[in-house]
């Protein structure tokens, strides 16, 4: 059984069943009739799933309330009105008709409150990158219902692979979209309160492909393929685009990385570990902008030794190191020391 949906699943995604499936797998083959249905059901929504995906927004919370409203939403979304609504191409001569592949629900209780309160995640998955700019661009010109584009978060930050697994994880995370967004781009990284209690970072969240992790020159390769931060209205990032990142580089002057030590070895893998959020190798006015003319082994160099120098070497100004020394042990006898220094400045100059 196992070597046939082993040979199922490749026949309808085209690659090899992860292998931490068979642990899951087992037991299911073992037990009812129920369980093999599960398997069948598991196989057919992986490959169903597309890389262009949207989800939607600020869905009135009297639709997921209980199942029966629930139900109501989904009969809502099956009428003519809605697909006229949102699911149709008015750009083209004959109106032309762009319904999802597919779509996925996630309800789910949000106990980051103080009163916890149902929550729901619908994904809408369309046929093509086209198919999905004309949805999204239908759902949020009425503003009811807002589309967001989350296809970036599962496709490789790099070469713009699609992450299967990574997508079927991710349709059923019971989240937040705008914490899933901060744990991409913080790689996780939580400050905590008091900054005492922050956790370290774990680029693992962030959507590598398994070619690119292994590769910095692939990440070099694909450096104009990254994404930058967009507005927060459709999307949350930039599209994918060379000319932009093109013009960028012309318009930034390129770091000067000759005054790198020649047998200065980078200890990271990727210029992810070189930045506290992911937006910053994209943003040009970014202290760790990755310029485009510097490969990933560049830049990485050359971030580690401007930090170096930062910390230890050429510090310009000590006189500000010293006072926050001071500030750090007592706040109150620096503000003393600035107001004497300013009261007597102004006797000065009288
Ligand atoms: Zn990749």
């Amino acid at each position: 059984m196992y070597l046939l949906i082993s040979q199922l699943f490749i026949a309808i995604t085209g690659r090899n069943i992860p292998e931490e499936a068979f642990d899951v797998l087992f037991p299911l083959l073992q037990g009812e009739r129920k369980g093999r249905e599960d398997v069948c059901l598991g196989v057919t929504d992986y490959s169903r799933q597309t890389p262009h995906q949207i989800l939607l927004g600020s869905i009135p919370c009297e639709f997921y309330q209980s199942w029966e409203q629930f139900l109501e939403l989904k009969k809502k979304m099956r009428t003519k009105e809605w697909k006229n609504r949102y699911y149709l191409d008015r750009n083209t001569n004959i109106a032309r008709k762009c319904k999802p592949v597919w779509e996925s629900k996630t309800i789910w209780v949000d106990r980051t409150a103080e009163e916890p309160w149902t929550r729901l995640n619908y994904i809408l998955y369309m046929k093509s990158e086209e198919d999905k700019k004309v949805v999204l661009h239908n759902i949020n010109q009425y503003g009811d219902i807002r589309g967001i584009d989350v296809s970036w978060m599962n496709c490789c930050v790099f070469c713009g692979e699609f992450m299967r697994q990574r997508s079927y994880s991710f349709k059923s995370d019971k989240s937040d979209i705008e914490y899933m967004c901060k744990q991409i781009n913080r790689f996780g990284y939580n400050y905590g309160s008091n900054f005492a209690s922050s956790q370290k970072r774990n680029i693992s969240g962030v959507p590598i492909c398994g070619l690119c992790e292994g590769s910095k020159e692939r990440q070099g390769e694909h450096r104009m393929n990254m994404l930058s931060r967009g507005d927060w209205g459709e999307t949350l990032y930039h599209e994918r685009s060379e000319d932009y990142h093109r013009n960028l580089g012309d318009m930034y002057e390129k770091p000067d990385i000759r005054q790198i030590p020649v047998d200065l070895v980078s200890g990271n893998k990727t210029p992810l570990e070189c930045v506290i959020t992911y937006w910053e190798l994209t943003d040009p006015m970014s202290d760790y902008y990755w310029h485009p003319d510097l490969t990933a082994d560049e830049y990485m160099r050359w971030i580690e030794h401007t930090h170096l120098s930062d910390l230890n070497f050429d510090d310009p100004d000590l006189l500000d190191d010293d006072l926050w020394d001071q500030v750090e042990e007592d706040p109150l006898c620096v503000v003393e020391d600035v107001i004497d220094g300013i009261i007597q400045q102004l006797e000065e100059s009288q």
